[in-house]
This record gives C-alpha cells, sequence and structure tokens, in this order.
C-alpha cells in the first residue's frame, strides 16, 4: 500500500511520536529510549506438509518493557514483515500506557495466507510457531503476553495456551500466557466483541462533548449518522453492528477485499456478515445493496464517519486530499499514514486516533490476564449477594407503597433489570466503557488545555509518553 516518498509503518509512527514528543519536556536521552524497538526475533522453521516441509517465517518485537508482561497480537498475512511487526508493537506501547494497562508493548507476526491452510495444518503451524516462542519466553505469563490481531482469534490462542500448558506442566498460570481464547478454554466474556465495542464507546464519548463534535462540524449523537466501514473483519464487523444496531447509525458501505457494498438507505450489517461467511469472505453477489468492486474509491465517499478498520496505509498521500469524511476513527493499527495525517488535518478533519480508538481489545485482554490469574470469574462471589440486596430495597419500597395506598408501581422492565446482578459480560463491558471514558477525557485534557495542540493524536502521544517516561524515571533511568 505504500506510495512513492511514503515512510514506512515504522517510520510513520516514528514521525508521529516525534511531532508529540517535540512539544514535550524530556531529554532527547529519554525521549529516544522511549521511542526505539528493544529487540525483534525473527524465526524460521519447517513443519511437514502436504508431503513436503515447508518453511514460515515469523517474528516477536519487543519494544519496550518499562512494564511486565508485555502485550500485543499476533498477525497471520502474507504481508507481515518485521518493518510492520515493529510499527505495531510500538503502539501497543502507547495504546497500553494511554489506557492504563499495565503492560509494555510487543506484537508478532507470521508470514502466511492463513486462508491457504486447512484447520488441522493450521493447528501444526501455529503450535510450531509457538513452541518457538514460548522456549525463549516470548510467550510467558510474566513476560510475553499474546492476542489475536489480523488473520487470527480464539482458535489460534487456545491452541497457543494449550501448547505452553503441554511444555510447562506445573504452571498453575500457564492460562495468562495469552488472551483472547474462547470461554471455554480460559477466555473471559465479550473478548471477541471487545475491540469493536470499545470503537462504540469511544465514539459515544466523543458526541457526549458536543464542542469536539462540532470541530468536525457535526452535531447531535451518532443516530443517523452516515458511516463508511473498511473491513468487515472481527473489529469491523462488531463496530458496525453495534452503531448501527444500537446507536442508529446509517451505515452506506461496506468495503472489503474484492469491493464495496454500498446504499444510501443504510446496510445490514448481520445480514452480509451471514453473506461473506457463506461465500468464502466475498461481498460480490450480494443481493440487497449495489456492489462495486472499486473498493478503494468508497474511501473518498461522502459521509459522516470513515472507520477503517481492516489494515494500515490505506489513507495516504496518493488520497488523503479526497477523502471527505470530517470524522475518521482509526479502528485499524495506522491506516492513515503520517503525511496523509497532515493533509486531513490541515482541511479540518477530526481525526480519533489508532492508540485509543482500537484499545478495546487490550483492554478486555488485560480483564482475561487478571482472571487466569486469580482463578476465579468476575462476578461470582458477589452477583446474587447484590441481587439479594436489590430485592430488599424493591420489596420494602412495594410494601411502603401499599401501607401508605401510594399505588406505586415499579413497571416490570425496571423491576427485572434492577434486581439482575452483573455478569461477567457486564461487568467487562463496565469496565471497558470507564476505560474508553477516562483515556478520552485524559487526551481532552490536552488537546483543549494547550495552545500547542491541535489534535487528538498528538495529545494521545504526549499522555502516554510522559506516563512511560514516568514509569522508567521511577526505575531509575
Ligand atoms: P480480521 O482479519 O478479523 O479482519 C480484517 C478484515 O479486513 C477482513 O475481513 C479482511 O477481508 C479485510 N481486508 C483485508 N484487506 C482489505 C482491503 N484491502 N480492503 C478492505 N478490506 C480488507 O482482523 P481484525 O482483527 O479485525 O483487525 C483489523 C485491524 O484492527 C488491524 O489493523 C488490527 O491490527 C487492528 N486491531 C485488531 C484488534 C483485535 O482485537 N482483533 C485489536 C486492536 C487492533
Amino acid at each position: 500500500m505504500n506510495v512513492a516518498g511514503e515512510p514506512s509503518f515504522r517510520d510513520s509512527v516514528d514521525l508521529m511520536f516525534k511531532r508529540a514528543a517535540a512539544l514535550m519536556d524530556m531529554s532527547p536521552g529519554l525521549q529516544e529510549k522511549i521511542r526505539v524497538c528493544n529487540s525483534t526475533y525473527t524465526v524460521r522453521f519447517g513443519v511437514r506438509l502436504r508431503g513436503e516441509i515447508k518453511t514460515f517465517t515469523g517474528y516477536r518485537s519487543v519494544h519496550s518493557e518499562h512494564m511486565e508482561p508485555v502485550k500485543g497480537g499476533i498477525r497471520y498475512a502474507l504481508s507481515v514483515n518485521q518493518d510492520e511487526v515493529e510499527a505495531l508493537a510500538a503502539l501497543m506501547t502507547y495504546k497500553c500506557a494511554l489506557v492504563e494497562t499495565p503492560f509494555g508493548g510487543s506484537k508478532g507476526g507470521l508470514c502466511i495466507d492463513p486462508r491457504a491452510w486447512d484447520a488441522q495444518e493450521m493447528e501444526l503451524i501455529t503450535r510450531r510457531f509457538a513452541y518457538e516462542l514460548i522456549k525463549r519466553d516470548l510467550i510467558n505469563p510474566a513476560q510475553n503476553v499474546p492476542a489475536p490481531d489480523m488473520g487470527t482469534g480464539e482458535r489460534e490462542m487456545a491452541w497457543i495456551a494449550d501448547q505452553y500448558a503441554r511444555m510447562n506442566t506445573t504452571d498453575i498460570n500457564a492460562k495468562a500466557c495469552v488472551t483472547g481464547k474462547p470461554p471455554h478454554a480460559g477466555g473471559i466474556q465479550g473478548r471477541v466483541e471487545a475491540t469493536g465495542r470499545g470503537v462504540q464507546y469511544a465514539l459515544r464519548e466523543f458526541f457526549r462533548h458536543p464542542e469536539d463534535a462540532l470541530k468536525a462540524g457535526l452535531t447531535g449523537g451518532l443516530e443517523g449518522k452516515r458511516v463508511v466501514v473498511q473491513g468487515l473483519g472481527n473489529v469491523g464487523y462488531h463496530a458496525a453492528k453495534f452503531l448501527y444496531e444500537e446507536d442508529g447509525a446509517r451505515v452506506i458501505a461496506v468495503i472489503e477485499r474484492d469491493g464495496v457494498l454500498l446504499d444510501d438507505k443504510g446496510l445490514d450489517i448481520e445480514d452480509i456478515r451471514n453473506w461473506m461467511t457463506k461465500n468464502n469472505g466475498l461481498l460480490a453477489g450480494y443481493p440487497r445493496a449495489t456492489f462495486s468492486p472499486d473498493g478503494a474509491a468508497a474511501l473518498e465517499l461522502d459521509c459522516d464517519l470513515l472507520i477503517p478498520a481492516a489494515l494500515e496505509g490505506v489513507i495516504h498521500l496518493g488520497n488523503a486530499a479526497r477523502i471527505k469524511a470530517p470524522l475518521i476513527i482509526e479502528a485499524a493499527n495506522g491506516p492513515i499514514t503520517f503525511g496523509a495525517d497532515e493533509i486531513l488535518r490541515q482541511r479540518g478533519a477530526v481525526i480519533i486516533p489508532d492508540m485509543y480508538a482500537n484499545a478495546g481489545g487490550v483492554t478486555v485482554s488485560y480483564f482475561e490476564w487478571v482472571k487466569n490469574l486469580s482463578h476465579i470469574r468476575f462476578g461470582r462471589m458477589q452477583r446474587r449477594a447484590e441481587e439479594a440486596r436489590s430485592r430488599l430495597l424493591v420489596e420494602e419500597l412495594e410494601r411502603l407503597s401499599a401501607d401508605q395506598g401510594l399505588g406505586w408501581q415499579l413497571t416490570p422492565n425496571f423491576k427485572q433489570k434492577f434486581l439482575q446482578g452483573d455478569g461477567e459480560l457486564e461487568l467487562v463491558r463496565s469496565g471497558l466503557d470507564d476505560t474508553m471514558r477516562a483515556a478520552y477525557n485524559a487526551m481532552r485534557e490536552v488537546w483543549h488545555g494547550r495552545q500547542d495542540v491541535q489534535d487528538l493524536r498528538v495529545a494521545a502521544y504526549i499522555v502516554s509518553i510522559s506516563r512511560i517516561a514516568a514509569a522508567y524515571q521511577s526505575k531509575g533511568l
């Protein structure tokens, strides 16, 4: 996706870092220490498949160990390379600091087309990759905890967890070696939806501040806003579905690998996802919207909100000037290059930056890791006690009402909601919502509070760099 004259993904992240760091009172030495990637391990390993030995190349980068374990997803794609993994690891460092998850930043990747191999073959490959990382402590509950990213999901995380447990049979915390596992294998409710849910919570918080929305020329809330989404994978699907089903946003275009579906009246996200599942991940042929094979052009549609949720570098020097959306939320990592960011900001677009926008994933991963270490499901101890206390209150109110002849009636819907204690999913969503609100307000304080800060990305970097600097300083560096 690189356009001539454009820096690489890692250089783009570095330039964004430097733009913010230049506004901070920090020694050049400490800036350099925070910016650089500490280490990258490259592994090449063979797996016997289809009668011959196939060699695969994988990476695990550790960007910053100011807090441990370090955290970051594992990506499966043919385009994976060291530059990309290091850029993503750096973003993890900044993201974790911004949303106050107590981790350093890391990322992994395997050069593979996951659609080219069946489930059994994928398991062999994943276990072998995991073995290489585990034996070097690049997967370890106390040191380095991966999660899903593009091309991986619950299935791969379950295999990795099992591989770790086989190699560390007496580690009582083995399950905490990786997050994003299925609930039956030590996962947590709400992790699959978490990144998309975080995008929704981020947008809700943004629209809670009318003066912020006005900076993008927008008024009101999410209701009726015209949305373009790129990528209907884990992140894009959940974000689009929640915005459409719960907030009344109108998704007018969905862009995928093979093109775009368009409908100005609004698309049914669940219906499209079902179609894709049955049609090899393709949009073409979907009967209830207009299809065009030119997906990239749809990024330039007239809309209120653009959600790039597929991959990096899709808004670049070549198309930035034609992007019309006044508000862009970076659900993917690095979808806007450094040069494109400059063009969009000059035009007055508001960009909700990746390190904040897609932090829902790592936030709920943090909850999962804590759950694994505490060996108990959230809500197990208090749910019924909460219900009993609420019931006491409701019964007392009803008794008073009857005694005094007041005729008060609680609506059945209210009563049922009020009486229900919170289970794991409700607690996870509450923790995520709280995190997204707090992080937005930390960014916002800098955005509005400093004359020299014009945008949310610089504000996000300033918040997170100052927290990382404080962590290094307290270590005596
Ligand atoms: P995914 O593999 O589930 O989905 C990616 C989707 O993008 C797929 O449907 C794919 O077909 C589509 N796609 C690929 N190339 C495309 C193109 N050129 N145009 C349009 N669509 C294209 O991946 P994901 O987990 O949803 O991750 C998406 C982005 O979000 C990545 O940048 C990832 O780093 C970031 N992210 C993911 C998580 C997570 O929890 N999964 C967390 C934080 C950030």
